[in-house]
């Protein structure tokens, strides 16, 4: 069973910070008991599943992998956890992730860090390395993360399993623990795309709580599961097989388009000039809105409080000694890019940057339906060699953060392995509210 994989693999993968064991195995066996009465279930009921520990939880411990939120536990749920609840589902934990989101490893967890059940000296991704690591070792059999510049699709990825971050404003962010507000979304990490397509169905809608919440009908994406690919046009942007990408990576997704190709679709190769600034946008957007959204954990309101001699000084020792160095640096990035005197030069202009960003995705979609991209340069790399440099981690992002900045939906499945045999992701890119497509795609290809 599950529990015995878990027993099996766990303590070497370490996908969980929490586990809640005897509460999944009393509703396993409730739900076995319905079924043996036979009664009807509903889709997911009984399904084991994870959630990443920056979701909140009611009654379950919700530590976004922070010193700061150790013991925090929520009085409520996220929208996103109401409507799993209806499904009745088996929640067999929390996974780990880098501290707040911030990181492409799970090595900035401020616990222990996650390893990749493919091979275990290697990191799983991140930041919802956790959740595709539970799903890629077989320890969950679905789960939920969080993408604010690639964190579903990079460990997706790089675990060798799909993920997907919906349009902005698909899933509710309700309940979701803040990073980069205006590019957080929560999606699934699933085994394959038919699940990808029911837990969509299960998380998406509107939410009067979230105020960027997009106010459409769901579709049912079931109906999107379907193996036809005919007269779909495929861009492939330029710009994003990048210089330094892996050669494993880029013959592997080159193949992918292949496949595309001689099940008829039609594939175009299209410019998107501004690719090259995305990630220095991204990284003084995204900060900056963390240094806003994290100012709320001052030893008062939330979490943990380190004693000092006055208030200030409380505030002071709370924040530097629960914080850790890689939530500092952003926290110190943003409050820079925001102050008085530097705000025109950097986050403004970071903002037309994304601005220039988002239009080259409306001009290439004028022309094609889908962009196809690797979803990250490189397979999993080993655990220690990336950590002591920052803007090497951070340039890893090319391939997702444009999807953010655009608040365009992307998903990655698997589209083979590198010669050391380390999964390598494919990237579909779609139009604004466009996941079904999406789904057609990658349903069709996988
Ligand atoms: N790797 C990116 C970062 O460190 C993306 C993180 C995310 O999507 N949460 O910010």
């Amino acid at each position: 069973s599950l529990f015995a994989r878990m027993d099996e693999v766990e303590g070497k993968v370490k996908a969980y910070l929490t586990q809640t064991r005897e509460t999944a195995l009393a509703k396993a066996k409730a739900v076995d008991e319905k079924i043996a009465r036979g009664e009807e279930i509903s889709f997911l009921e009984g399904i084991p599943g994870a959630i990443k520990d920056n979701i909140c939880t009611k009654g379950t411990k919700t530590t976004c992998a922070s010193k700061m939120l150790e013991n925090f536990v929520p009085p409520y749920d996220a929208t996103v956890m109401e409507k799993l609840q209806a499904q009745n589902p088996t929640i067999l934990g929390k996974t780990n992730m880098d501290e707040f989101a911030m990181g492409g490893s799970t090595e900035n967890s401020a616990f222990y860090p996650t390893h990749n059940p493919w091979n275990i000296d290697c990191v799983p991704g991140g930041s919802s390395g956790g959740s595709a690591a539970a799903v890629g070792a077989g320890t969950a059999i679905w789960a939920l993360g969080s993408d604010t510049g690639g964190s579903i699709r990079q460990p997706a990825s790089f675990c060798g399993v799909v993920g997907m971050k919906p349009t902005y404003g698909r899933v509710s962010r309700y309940g979701l623990v803040a990073f980069a507000s205006s590019l957080d979304q929560i999606g699934p990490v699933t085994r394959d795309v038919t699940d990808c397509a029911h837990l969509m169905n299960i998380i998406s809608g509107y939410d009067k709580r979230d105020s960027t919440s997009i106010n459409a009908e769901v579709p049912d994406y079931t109906k999107s599961l379907v193996k036809d690919v005919k007269g779909l046009k495929i861009g492939l942007p330029k710009e994003y097989f990048v210089e330094g990408m892996d050669e494993d990576v880029e013959k592997a997704v080159r193949a992918a388009i292949k496949q595309f190709e001689d099940l008829g679709a039609e594939v175009v190769e299209v410019s998107m000039p501004h690719t090259k600034y995305a990630v220095s946008a991204y990284y003084l957007i995204a900060p900056a809105e963390a240094s806003s959204n994290l100012a709320r954990y001052d030893g008062v309101s939330y979490g943990a409080r380190v004693e000092g001699t006055d208030i200030v000084d409380m505030y002071k020792k709370t924040r530097s000694e629960k914080f850790g160095e890689e939530v500092q640096r952003r926290i110190m990035l943003g409050t820079y890019a925001l102050s008085a005197g530097y705000y025109d030069a950097y986050y403004l202009q970071a903002l037309k940057v994304r601005t220039l960003v988002k239009q080259d995705f409306d001009k290439a979609f004028e022309k094609v339906d889908v962009l196809i991209t690797p979803t990250a340069p490189t397979p999993a790399y080993k655990i220690g060699d990336m950590i002591s440099d920052p803007m090497k981690m951070y340039l890893q992002d090319i391939c997702t953060i444009p999807v953010n900045l655009a608040g365009v939906p992307g998903i990655s499945l698997p589209c083979g392995f590198s010669n050391s045999g380390m999964p390598i992701g494919l990237q579909i890119i779609g139009k604004p509210l466009g996941e079904e497509t999406l789904i057609r795609a990658a349903y069709t290809f996988e």
